[in-house]
């Protein structure tokens, strides 16, 4: 019995051996082989097109490259964040919130579902923190009481860096370029795709703010793409300036900005809108 465990080892050692042997003689092979010229490749160089400029890649590993390595982000399953985002509101609190009008504390009813509304006399709100490109997630709906029509039911809005509107209204009746997705008063949405009034809709956005020089000349639009529920309705869409509801976009030179949520209505009377999951991810 011994003896046919002690010959069964000393297989499987060889075995081993041989596979290990086979392998180096492998790589041997592609080293000094064919693949003489894949092996000169620096893995850790970025490798730029125009580089090849003359000169076709004859071997997969001339086009392949490692660095700089892409950072793993844990994605938000069933509704939560990932694990990279700046939270703004969870549904517990408005600490990352202030009243863009006083600066004083961000008084919208909070509505323990993880949800809060435009409450009237409060006003807008906006982050305390400023932001430039972003990948922004946000929830919104109306009340199911609203009963305005054309730019007053429903009507709230998201403004990026503190002044570009992104419409947020209810599917109405009203001018293109101010409909629910809309740039307001400059791109109308590619698509009207809202959720019936009363029920959650999601805005995912890709936000790339404009460029200035020094003289503060804007050298390069910013850019909205907007999924709306799912369905995209700004598809890299220039955005021509400041969203005002009367006169043409102008181009005052900005950095960073807050984001700002709109209550928007007359005399204390506002749309009651009510957002929640909201967050970003710094791009
Ligand atoms: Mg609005």
């Amino acid at each position: 019995m011994k003896k046919t465990s002690s010959m069964k080892i000393k297989i499987i050692f060889s075995i081993s051996i041989l596979i290990c042997i086979l392998i180096s003689c492998q790589d041997t092979i592609k080293v000094n082989g064919s693949d003489e010229k894949a092996a000169s490749v620096d893995k850790d160089t970025v490798i730029r097109h125009e580089e090849y400029t003359g000169t076709e890649p004859t071997d997969p590993e001339e086009t392949e490259y490692y660095k700089p390595k892409v950072p793993r982000v844990n994605p938000g399953l069933e509704g939560s964040p990932p694990s990279d985002a700046v939270v703004l509101f969870d549904g517990k609190d408005l600490n990352q919130w202030i009243s863009a009008k006083t600066k004083n504390e961000a008084k919208w009813t909070l509505n323990g579902d993880g949800s809060m509304t435009v409450a009237d006399d409060v006003g807008s709100i906006m982050t305390k923190q400023n932001f430039g490109d972003i990948q922004l997630h946000i929830e919104w709906k109306s009340s199911k009481e609203e009963k305005g029509e054309g730019q007053h039911t429903g009507n709230s809005g998201i403004f990026l860096n503190g002044m570009y509107e992104i419409q947020v209204l209810n599917d109405t009746d009203t001018y293109v370029n101010g409909m629910v997705g809309s740039v307001y008063k400059q791109g109308p949405p590619l698509a009207i795709s809202s959720a019936p009034i009363g029920e959650w809709n999601v805005f995912d956005m890709i936000y790339h703010a404009p460029k200035f020089n020094r003289d503060d000349e804007k050298i390069k639009s910013g850019t909205i793409t907007i999924f709306h529920n799912g369905v995209i309705v700004q598809d890299h869409t220039e955005i021509k300036g400041t969203t005002p509801y009367i006169g043409w976009p102008k181009n005052p030179a900005h950095g960073n900005g807050p984001l700002i949520l709109q209550a928007h209505g007359e005399k204390g009377q506002v749309s009651h809108v009510s957002y929640r999951n909201i967050w970003l991810r710094e791009l």
